[in-house]
C-alpha cells in the first residue's frame, strides 16, 4: 500500500466510523495540491470552507478519488485493509507504536469489538496492550499486570514484536491450546505446567494469630523438574520461540521483509 493509498483509506475509515469532519478532507486535498497532484475536483475540494457540510465535502472527496483513478468502496474490506496496514506499519517502523496501538484500539471499540480486527493475536491483542498502557500510565506502574513482559522501558519493542507476530501468524492457524503451555527454562520440558497453591506458614497457620485469610495464589511449576522458571507460550517472548521452533518463522526476517516492502512502496 502506498502512502497515498494509506491516507485515503484512513479517511474512508474515519468516515465509516463517523469521526470525519470537512476539515480533514479539505486539509488532505490541500496537502495533495502541495505534493503536486492536480485535478478539477481536487482543487474544488481544497478550496471549500471548513464550515461546508460533511455531505457536500465527502461528495467532492469521492469525485476526487475517481479523478485520481482510485476505486475504493466504503465497506468493511477497507477496515480490514486499514487494520492490517496499521500493523504492518508498526512492524516496519513507519507508524509510531503507541499511536498505532491507539488507532487499532479505536477501530476495535468502534466496530463493537469485531473479532476480525484482532487478527489472531488473541492473547495480547492490541486492545489488551492499549488497556495495559492506560493502566500503567494511571497507576504509574513500571510493568504491566495485564500483559506479562510489557514494561515501561520496553513499550515500543513490545508493540513492534506483537505486530510482527501478527504478521507472521496471519496465514497460519495456531492451535489455541498451546497458549496454556510453557517452556521450562531449566530442563527441556514443554507442555502444560502443574499449578500448585503455595502458602507460606503464616498463611496456613494464620488463624492462630488472627491473620486474615488471603485469596489462593496459584503458582506454575514444571512437572518434570519442579522449576518455576517458566516461559509461557502465550507471552510475546514465548510466541517468538514457538513460531521459530514449530514453523521456522524468525521475526527478524519478517521485520526485514516488511521494511523492504515499505521501501518499494515509497519508491513508487
Ligand atoms: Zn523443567
Amino acid at each position: 500500500m502506498t502512502k497515498l493509498e494509506f491516507e485515503i483509506k484512513e479517511l474512508i475509515v474515519k468516515d465509516i466510523l463517523e469521526e470525519i469532519c470537512s476539515r480533514d478532507l479539505i486539509e488532505w486535498a490541500v496537502s495533495k495540491l502541495e505534493d503536486g497532484f492536480t485535478g478539477t475536483n481536487l482543487s474544488i475540494l481544497a478550496g471549500l470552507e471548513y464550515s461546508t457540510s460533511i455531505y457536500e465535502t465527502t461528495g467532492w472527496f469521492w469525485k476526487t478519488l475517481k479523478e485520481m483513478g482510485i476505486n475504493y468502496n466504503k465497506n468493511n474490506e477497507i477496515l480490514d485493509d486499514y487494520a492490517e496496514e496499521l500493523i504492518r506499519g508498526i512492524g516496519a517502523g513507519r507508524i509510531q507504536p503507541r499511536e498505532g496501538v491507539h488507532k487499532l484500539d479505536r477501530l476495535f471499540s468502534k466496530t463493537n469489538y469485531d473479532s476480525r480486527y484482532d487478527l489472531k493475536t488473541d492473547i495480547h491483542d492490541f486492545q489488551t496492550i492499549a488497556d495495559a498502557l492506560m493502566m500503567m500510565d494511571i497507576g504509574d506502574e513500571h510493568f504491566s499486570v495485564l500483559c506479562p513482559g510489557l514494561e515501561k522501558t520496553n513499550v515500543d519493542k513490545f508493540i513492534v514484536d506483537q505486530a510482527l507476530i501478527s504478521m507472521a501468524t496471519k496465514n497460519i492457524t495456531i492451535p489455541s491450546n498451546i497458549y496454556s503451555e510453557v517452556y521450562c527454562n531449566k530442563c527441556e520440558f514443554k507442555g502444560v505446567p502443574i499449578k500448585k497453591i503455595e502458602r507460606k506458614w503464616y498463611e496456613k497457620m494464620g488463624f492462630l494469630i488472627g491473620y486474615p485469610k488471603r485469596p489462593k495464589m496459584f503458582i506454575s511449576k514444571c512437572p518434570n523438574c519442579g522449576s518455576t522458571d517458566l516461559l509461557a507460550v502465550g507471552t510475546v517472548e514465548g510466541q517468538k520461540r514457538y513460531l521459530k521452533e514449530v514453523y521456522g518463522i524468525d521475526l527478524i526476517q519478517i521485520k526485514f521483509a516488511s521494511v523492504e516492502d515499505l521501501k518499494r512502496h515509497e519508491e513508487r
